[in-house]
């Protein structure tokens, strides 16, 4: 909103009625001082002129002051205090001049990916330290006639004057290799990615409006591979409609019924066993999501899970695949895999819904709790640990188990672990990849394992390629291994082959 000073100085006098007087008394008491000169007035006169001219220079010296406030608040109504960059007025203000000025510019919007994540794991305090930061990096980017601004959380923005949309690329491109070098928050070192969205003038128009919609797309798009400089074209639009178009689709295959064969095609769950490494048993089985497309094929979760979260089909998708999941654990179960596993994404979690769902859904197929464990990353958890510590309680209170995914990945893993109430960790699978090639590698899981162990908790490693990697995991000490080696995700029917076949196998062992 408005200054209050400012606002207040404008309430008290009206700007011609302030000057009136200055205005008036300086002239009076120079004729009067001519006419003293020429005529000789009595010294009363010269001593009354006197006054008025110093009372007019006081109410002056007074109006220079207020004029000194009014500029500091209206300097402080453009800046981003913590940045001291310019804030989302000062853009406006700028994308307005320029619009009417007839010189090229472009717009360039930076998104700061993961940056909520730091924020939650090591503190607000920390969280300002790297926006002050990556604001000095836009700063150290912008020409001396270009406006770098903080529009508010972690999106930035930088209005380069004289240039056309390739220079304007470019400076984008410098600005991701500046915003990405690690940062220095109080020791620890940090690293981000952004998303860089440029759009310029006059080359898409000049309307401030339509430049910010243009660049915002251009971000979207940046954000969805993950990062990096997309500059806008008409192309974003095309893709916004396809993506709208997506969105619909899978609101209808969420809705759909299992197997449904509908225009939209639907949500189907694939299982993938995790063995005793030591005998060969089944110990659980993951569920993971696909959706089976009319056009595209099975999408793997990666392309539409995103889009699911962005659009509020988290909670929905969940209660599907956890439904599918409790209906076919007795199956499993009937070769020895006690446990199903279901990943349960932050939205998920925080849905409000979600221990009636799973109450409901375990009485439904006469599950037992301890039948069914609900994966969780570390990362979504710390999102809002208050939240998510309540809710996992709730769960517990259950007898559900709860599973730590893709561990040794989130940026505090030790501190939480001691709070929360955990009967699995998860071992991401970049640990099991780099195994048999790297010491160091093998040293981190052999500890996890060790303090996994004396936690009282299971340690799961995924992401098993190879005999080699799997005879070190058993040697370490895991306890359960999922991956290709074993079996990809199948569809439940294949797996319960698959298990069938094995079972044989094992016992002639
Ligand atoms: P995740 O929970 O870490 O699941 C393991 C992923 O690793 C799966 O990918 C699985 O197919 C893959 N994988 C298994 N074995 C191997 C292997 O030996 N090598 C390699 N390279 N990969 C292996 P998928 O099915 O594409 O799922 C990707 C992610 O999507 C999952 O990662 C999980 O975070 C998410 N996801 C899947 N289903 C659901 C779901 O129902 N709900 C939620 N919230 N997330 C899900
Ligand atoms: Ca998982
Ligand atoms: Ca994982």
């Amino acid at each position: 909103g408005a200054p209050q000073p400012a606002a207040a100085l404008r309430r008290a006098e009206p700007p011609a009625a302030v000057v009136l007087g200055p205005l008036a008394g300086a002239p009076v008491g120079m004729g009067l001082l001519w006419l003293d000169h020429t005529d000789g007035l009595p010294t009363a006169a010269t001593l009354a002129t006197l006054l008025a001219l110093t009372l007019a220079f006081a109410k002056l010296g007074t109006l220079l002051g207020a004029v000194r406030l009014l500029d500091s608040t209206r300097r402080a109504a453009v800046t981003d205090p913590l940045t001291a960059l310019g804030n989302r007025h000062a853009l406006t203000h700028r994308l307005e001049e320029l619009s009417t000025d007839g010189r090229p510019f472009a717009l360039v919007l930076v998104d700061l990916n993961r940056f909520k994540e730091v924020n939650d794991s090591l503190g607000q305090h920390a969280g300002d330290d790297l926006l002050r930061q990556a604001g000095d990096r836009l700063r150290s980017v912008a020409g001396p006639a270009d406006v770098a601004v903080r529009q508010g959380g972690d999106e930035f923005a930088l209005v380069v004057t004289g240039v056309g949309l390739d220079d304007a690329a470019g400076r984008a491109r410098r600005l991701l290799r500046a915003l990405e070098d690690p940062y220095d928050l109080g020791g620890r070192p940090v690293r981000l990615h952004a998303s860089i969205g440029v759009t310029a003038a006059p080359a898409q128009g000049h309307d401030p409006d339509a430049l910010l919609r243009q660049a915002d797309a251009a971000v979207h798009e940046a954000k969805g591979r993950g990062g990096g400089v997309v500059a806008y074209g008409p192309h974003l639009d095309g893709e916004r409609a396809r993506t709208a178009q997506l969105v619909a689709q899978l609101l209808d295959a969420v809705a759909a019924p299992a197997r449904g064969t509908g225009p939209a095609g639907s949500v189907v769950v694939h299982y993938q066993p995790q063995l005793d490494p030591v005998t060969g048993a089944c110990a659980g089985v993951e569920a993971l999501v696909r959706w089976q497309h009319p056009e595209r094929g099975l999408v793997p979760p990666g392309l539409f899970l995103p889009l699911a979260e962005e659009h509020g089909l988290m909670p929905a998708l969940t209660e599907r695949v956890l439904d599918d999941a409790l209906a076919r654990i007795g199956d499993f179960a009937a070769h020895g895999c006690e446990r199903v596993s279901v990943n349960i994404s932050a939205t998920a979690l925080r849905d409000g819904r979600l221990v009636d769902v799973v109450t409901a859904g375990l009485a439904r197929h006469r599950v037992p709790p301890q039948a069914l464990v609900l994966e969780i990353t570390e990362t979504e958890l710390i999102e809002d640990l208050a939240t998510g510590q309540r809710v996992l309680g709730e769960l517990v209170e259950l007898g559900v188990g709860v599973s730590i995914d893709d561990y040794g990945t989130g940026y505090s893993c030790l501190a939480h672990l001691r709070d929360l109430p955990v009967d699995e960790l998860k071992l991401d699978r970049s640990f099991t990849a780099d195994l048999t090639a790297d010491a160091r590698t093998r040293a981190i899981v052999r500890t996890t394992v060790d303090m996994a162990h004396s936690l009282g908790l299971r340690l799961v490693a995924e992401g098993v390629e190879d005999a080699a990697t799997l005879e070190l995991l058993r040697r370490l000490g895991v306890d359960h291994t999922q991956g290709y080696f074993h079996s990809r995700p199948l569809p439940a029917e294949e797996l319960d082959a698959w298990l069938g076949s094995r079972a044989g196998a094992l016992a002639g062992r």
